[in-house]
């Protein structure tokens, strides 16, 4: 079962997750050793390397090169988004309109707009108290481990956003790495090809699982039936699911699920991760938010049952003073009639691009994966080719940087992710060179 973390009734002087050794070690300052396990050559620095290097021996081919690599956005803002905030700045600098301290999960009317849009509008019932927001997911992913034991045994999929790995290794929920990059202590759950990239519901019981859906990094996405499985997989075991839907905003059917509440039981089982930055384009703003049902609950040591949102409040009222209030008065925005609008349009030029560059990579006659209900596309490289191999090809002779599969995770390997983030032009011109590949093979 899910364990809660239990120093959080009567605080600890130590903090958890830190060993022995790292409490106190004599007359010195000492490290969480933990990070030293964290593995050296990491994915995107290890990309970075490699540009560099190549820029430096090439520098002519240097100012044509387009990154279809890191997950990050290139249009501006909604409008909606921007005047909320140019007010919010201007209502600060007057003492009718200044805002101070705000509560520390998040001021009412974002929190009421949020339940209003993303759940009732979907038929979900879940209330303004079950709505922290944050300022991103990416911390929230991390921060989550404070309110869960230390002895959890934590499902990860494989390939996966790496965050969720590496935040539990800090906190020290895993043993060291071995060749292949995986930890000790996780279990990795394989999403492969077979089953279209999504987990399978494993059959050896897990406390904690993370599902990212739609995914980052596969594009793949799970249908009501399989999350519905998952929930089943979560109550026999008395597991929490931590659900990231990051991407939710570039799902087009709607029949797939856009939020694990819309299955029954979830409340009982499950946290959800949101998130403006894909969305709203507010990866540079920072403005994210996390459900945390009344009715989720985790066991003490002894087996009391303790709802995790009353922990998860209290950690923010501690740990942190919330979110700015520009930056809420900018996110709520993205709710308004002309907000929704203009987020959608936003979606759509991602999601152009995604379709684009599913053409492109299918014109090569690769099998192509994801980049219909995420601006993802994961795609098998050529025959004989692993992923490292394939990112050199794609520098040397298109000068485009991609995301090489396994550097998300072993099953990754073969496979290379390419980002519909970026601008119509870059896309259409990455097209063209990858049609240029296919007329000139290695
Ligand atoms: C981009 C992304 C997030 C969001 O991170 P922020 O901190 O909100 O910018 C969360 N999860 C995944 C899988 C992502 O790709």
């Amino acid at each position: 079962m899910a364990v809660a973390n239990t120093h959080l009734p009567a605080p600890s002087r130590h903090a958890p997750g830190l060993t022995a050794v790292n409490r106190y070690h004599g007359f010195m300052a000492t490290i969480n050793e933990h990070y030293l396990k964290l593995k050296a050559g990491y994915l995107f620095p290890e990309i970075a390397r490699r540009v560099e290097q190549f820029k430096a021996a090439n520098p002519e081919q240097a100012p044509r090169i387009i990154s279809c690599g890191i997950g990050d956005v290139t249009e501006p803002i909604p409008e909606a988004a921007q005047q909320a905030m140019h007010e919010a700045v201007d209502e600060l600098g007057k003492r009718a309109t200044f805002h101070g301290y705000g509560p520390p999960t998040g001021y009412e009317f974002l929190r009421e707009a949020i339940i209003e849009h993303d759940f009732h509008a979907h038929g979900i019932d879940m209330s303004a108290g079950e709505v922290f927001l944050s300022d991103g997911s990416k911390g929230d992913c991390g921060a989550v481990l404070d309110i869960l034991g230390p002895n959890n045994r934590i499902g990860i999929t494989d390939p996966v956003y790496p965050v969720y790995v590496d935040t539990n290794v800090m906190i020290g929920r895993t043993g060291e790495a071995d060749d292949a990059g995986r930890y000790a202590g996780l279990t990795y759950l394989p999403c492969t090809e077979q089953h279209g990239f999504v987990a399978q519901v494993p059959d050896v019981p897990l406390d904690v699982v993370y599902l990212c859906f739609p995914n980052n990094p596969t594009g793949s996405m799970i249908t009501r039936d399989q999350l519905q499985q998952w929930v089943e997989y979560a109550h026999a075991n008395d597991a929490i699911i931590l659900y990231d839907v990051a991407y939710q905003a570039f799902i087009s059917d709607s029949s797939l699920p856009r939020s694990i509440y819309e299955i029954d039981g979830a409340t009982t089982c499950a946290m959800e991760f949101h998130s403006f930055s894909k969305n709203g384009g507010f990866t540079g703003v920072r403005c994210g938010y996390t459900v945390c049902p009344d009715a989720l609950t985790a066991a003490t040591s002894s087996g009391e049952r303790v709802p995790l949102n009353k922990l998860w409040t209290r950690r923010w009222a501690t740990k942190s003073n919330g979110v700015s209030w520009p930056v809420q008065r900018g996110a709520a925005a993205l709710y308004s009639e002309t907000g929704q609008e203009q987020v959608r349009a936003l979606i759509n030029h991602y999601m152009g691009n995604a379709k684009l560059l599913r053409k492109g990579c299918e014109a090569l006659g690769l099998s192509v994966f994801g980049g219909e209900h995420a601006p993802y596309v994961w795609v098998k490289t050529p025959e004989g080719m692993t992923s490292w191999q394939w990112f050199d090809v794609m520098l040397e002779q298109a000068n485009v940087v991609i995301t090489p599969g396994s550097g998300f995770g072993s099953c990754g390997e073969g496979y290379f992710r390419i980002s519909a983030f970026n601008t119509r032009s870059n896309v259409e011109e990455v097209v063209r060179r990858m049609g240029q590949l296919s007329r000139q093979p290695a």
